[in-house]
């Protein structure tokens, strides 16, 4: 009988991609996906969130009782904490069969035979990357949205973060092999790619080519039926013009930027050993939003690092102001064991750092909504959810029989189909009728429809072509659940 398997994911969008391909070399290697309980639960990880580790021990904890119940059924742990605990994982958790690194994604299959046959764990941690896990096979959730690889691992050594010493220095991916990918992708119906790196900014520093990044979006943009492009995540430090005009000239380029800020004070930059300032972070998005009016620019925001004052929040304030972001993922600092900052001085009173979290929040939200209802009355374009990783939303809202999708800046718009067939990878266009804090909401009818090769990749997948609409009072289908709650950006980039 076949194998099944379950990939639990936590962590940032680098995971969710490294979970496809543990999917796509699982199901090379005989498995399943499963419905139920599955023979294999893979736990992909995180060491970036609060108790990381704590919550691991509880899940795997669980997952030992599953295991007692299921003879015959394996457990696996990869991921940064499995990267960061290596042995411990096992002497905690004996139950646990494999435990395997970042940089040894494609041993897995060979790891849990071994278990199986010389009946004990397998550990096995690499210290370099050994295969680029984008040459490995993928398992997508999306027919139409795609992450590609472009670098893994980070040259910088932020103080806060944990990535560096889990991930390594940072490895480019060949241009040449970037846009086979991608357009082995396009040709399987994929319409929007994601550029995925720790810093795509720096992207080329191994091959010596520092405009490398702005180069790879113009390729991009050569690619006949791609006609959305992202990319995530840049660094303020190394963003230089020639990536700005690559953005603006290149129509498959969203305009769109996630570019975090971290913080707003020089001196906690420096403390956090991010090497731009505040003005320069200005100074991009002021040319971003010069050469892209309509860009929508969002950021990450860590609040109440070691020694913060007053004083340098309310230089995070300052500069939220002056930046409009469209949001902000928003975090606590909080110490993570193993980061430099961990050991820094002056770390400071929860009650301090809350104060001012709820000040940030308020600030974001309030400037977000602002954004959002200057959008009111406007037409976008939207590419229909099928409730993918990358896209987000995407169930069929009953109460009010709205649909999502994002807009071409990122935006989530939720709509109303009407009577219209639109299918989850189909764009249309709607008229936005009202800005809500974290998303827009057309309740016009849908000015136009465009059938895509996604919408018919989309339907193909599903295997039943006598379903054809999501619109009211059509049949219903079902939809695959949204973003995974774990699944969030992470504080790296
Ligand atoms: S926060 Fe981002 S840029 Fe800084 S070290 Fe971590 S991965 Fe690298």
């Amino acid at each position: 009988m076949t194998k099944t398997y379950e990939v639990r994911t936590y962590g940032c969008q680098m995971n969710v991609h490294d979970s496809e391909r543990i999917g796509g070399l699982l199901e090379t290697a005989g498995y399943a996906k499963a419905e139920g309980e599955p023979d294999l639960l893979v736990f992909n990880t995180c060491a970036v969130r609060e108790n990381a580790d704590n919550k691991l021990y509880g899940n795997l904890g669980h997952a030992a009782s599953l295991k007692a119940k299921k003879p015959g059924m394996q457990i696996a742990v990869g991921g940064c904490l499995a990267q960061k605990d290596r042995d411990t994982i096992t002497s905690r958790a004996p139950w646990v069969d494999v435990v395997f690194g970042t940089h040894n994604i494609g041993s897995l299959p060979i790891l849990l035979e071994r278990a199986r046959i010389a009946e004990e764990s397998q550990v096995e941690i690499l210290e370099a990357l050994e295969v680029f896990p984008s040459t490995l096979p993928t398992k997508r959730d999306s027919v139409f949205a795609a992450w590609v690889s472009i670098s893994v691992g980070c040259n910088n050594t932020c103080t806060f973060c944990i990535v560096p010493s889990l991930r390594g220095k940072e490895k480019d991916r060949r241009p040449g092999d970037v846009l086979a990918e991608v357009e082995a992708l396009v040709a399987d119906g994929v319409v929007e790619v994601t550029l995925l790196g720790q810093n795509v900014n720096s992207y080329g520093v191994e091959f010596g080519d520092r405009q490398a990044f702005g180069k790879l979006l113009r390729a991009c943009g050569e690619i006949d039926g791609l006609e959305r492009v992202r990319f995530t995540s840049p660094h303020p430090k190394d963003f230089t013009d020639d990536v700005i005009a690559a953005m603006a000239e290149t129509p498959n380029v969203m305009p769109q930027l996630h570019m975090p800020l971290q913080s707003g004070s020089d001196d906690v930059l420096k403390r956090m050993r991010r090497s731009y300032r505040r003005e320069k972070y200005l100074g991009i998005i002021e040319r971003v939003r010069a050469a892209m009016p309509d860009a929508a620019i969002t950021t990450d925001i860590i609040v109440g690092f070691p020694g913060e004052t007053d004083e340098d929040f309310e230089q995070t304030l300052d500069v939220v102001r002056r930046a409009r972001f469209g949001s902000a993922f928003t975090f606590q600092y909080s110490k993570r064991p193993g980061t430099p900052a961990a050991d820094l001085p002056d770390q400071l009173p929860k009650a301090v750092v809350q104060e001012r979290y709820d000040r940030l929040v308020a600030e974001v939200n309030q400037i977000a909504w602002e954004e959002n209802q200057r959008i009111e009355g406007r037409r976008v374009e939207v590419l229909v959810s099928d409730g993918s990783v990358s896209l987000g939303g995407g169930k069929k809202d009953a109460a009010t029989k709205r649909l999502t999708g994002r807009a071409r800046d990122n935006r989530l718009v939720h709509f109303v189909p009407g009577d219209a067939e639109v299918r989850p990878g189909d764009m249309v266009e709607v008229e936005i009728t009202h800005g809500a804090p974290h998303h827009l909401v057309s309740d016009a009818p849908i000015l136009s429809v465009r059938r895509t090769r996604a919408g018919d990749a989309w339907e193909a997948r599903q295997g039943r072509t006598e379903v054809r609409s999501v619109g009211l009072g059509m049949p219903q289908i079902g939809v695959p659940d949204p973003l995974p709650a774990a699944v969030t950006a992470c504080a790296a980039g």
